[in-house]
């Protein structure tokens, strides 16, 4: 059973914080720890300045909230609303946090689509990749975590060759904050075990084919020997959207 940590950090302490370097000793450090150990040391180590972030798409963030709301009812959810989600996914974000007692806040980018069609082009309707996750997710983002020490995701390092080299957490400097990966070492399968042991709901799409979910307009199903992230940005050199890989770079603590 996890513990329950309230953390007395509660307007943070940025003198007292781990630098780079030292982050950099405890990503060794942590390796090889348990996904609750990790979240154990970032709830103690940031408390109510450290947030999740989740797209309500893949299993992986539904498992990290349910992990983290066995340790702390403290840290918030942060997720982006491009304004081209589907649905599916927007409704079940609202039904899957009402289960939950960590605060939510949406992200959405300053301009509408229909600005963004008119300032950019009528391809940023269905659209022009980079400059538009630029737009719709990556400005959004960065202007949420200006309020955050710290920040986790589920991603992980098998899910993509640029995703091989992510560290358990590592300062991250264009966000101005340390960026922890919990689920770094742990595969599908071991996610697709939590989520069904634990009961956490997942999105129906997944259930429909799809086994990575993002935008509507680039993302499809997969066939059952296609790769997981085969359905995203499908047909287009694109693999990512730029939160968790940088110019050709995986994001590491000392890029
Ligand atoms: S995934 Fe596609 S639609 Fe969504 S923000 Fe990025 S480029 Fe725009």
């Amino acid at each position: 059973m996890f513990k329950t940590v309230r953390s007395e950090r509660h307007f943070g302490s940025p003198d007292a914080l781990p630098g780079p370097w030292e982050l950099a000793w405890e990503a060794e450090h942590l390796e090889g720890a348990s996904p609750q150990r990790i979240l154990e040391w970032a709830v103690e180590t940031y408390g109510n300045r450290l947030a999740l972030s989740a797209s309500f798409g893949g299993p992986e963030g539904m498992a990290l909230i349910d992990m983290v709301s066995k340790i702390t009812d403290e840290v918030t959810v942060l997720t982006i609303d491009t304004g081209f989600l589907f649905k599916e996914t927007t409704e079940f974000r609202e039904e899957f946090m009402r289960r939950y007692k960590l605060p939510l806040e949406v992200l959405r980018p300053k301009l509408t689509i229909e600005e963004q069609v008119e300032r950019y082009g009528e391809r940023m309707r269905t659209c022009n990749p980079d400059l538009c996750c630029q737009v719709r997710k990556i400005e959004p983002l960065e202007r949420a975590l200006a309020g955050y020490d710290a920040w986790m995701t589920g991603i992980r390092r098998d899910q993509t060759p640029q995703r091989a080299n992510t560290r358990i957490v590592a300062w991250e400097e264009r966000f101005g904050a340390a960026k922890f990966a919990p689920f770094a070492s742990m595969t599908e399968e071991w996610v697709h075990e939590y989520v069904a042991e634990h009961n956490v709901p997942v999105n129906p799409l997944l259930k429909k084919g799809y086994k990575s979910i993002g935008c509507e307009p680039q993302t499809r199903p997969v066939s059952r020997d296609e790769d997981p992230r085969a359905g995203r940005w499908s047909g287009m050199e694109k693999t990512e959207c730029g939160l968790h890989w940088v110019a050709g770079k995986a994001v590491r603590g000392d890029s």
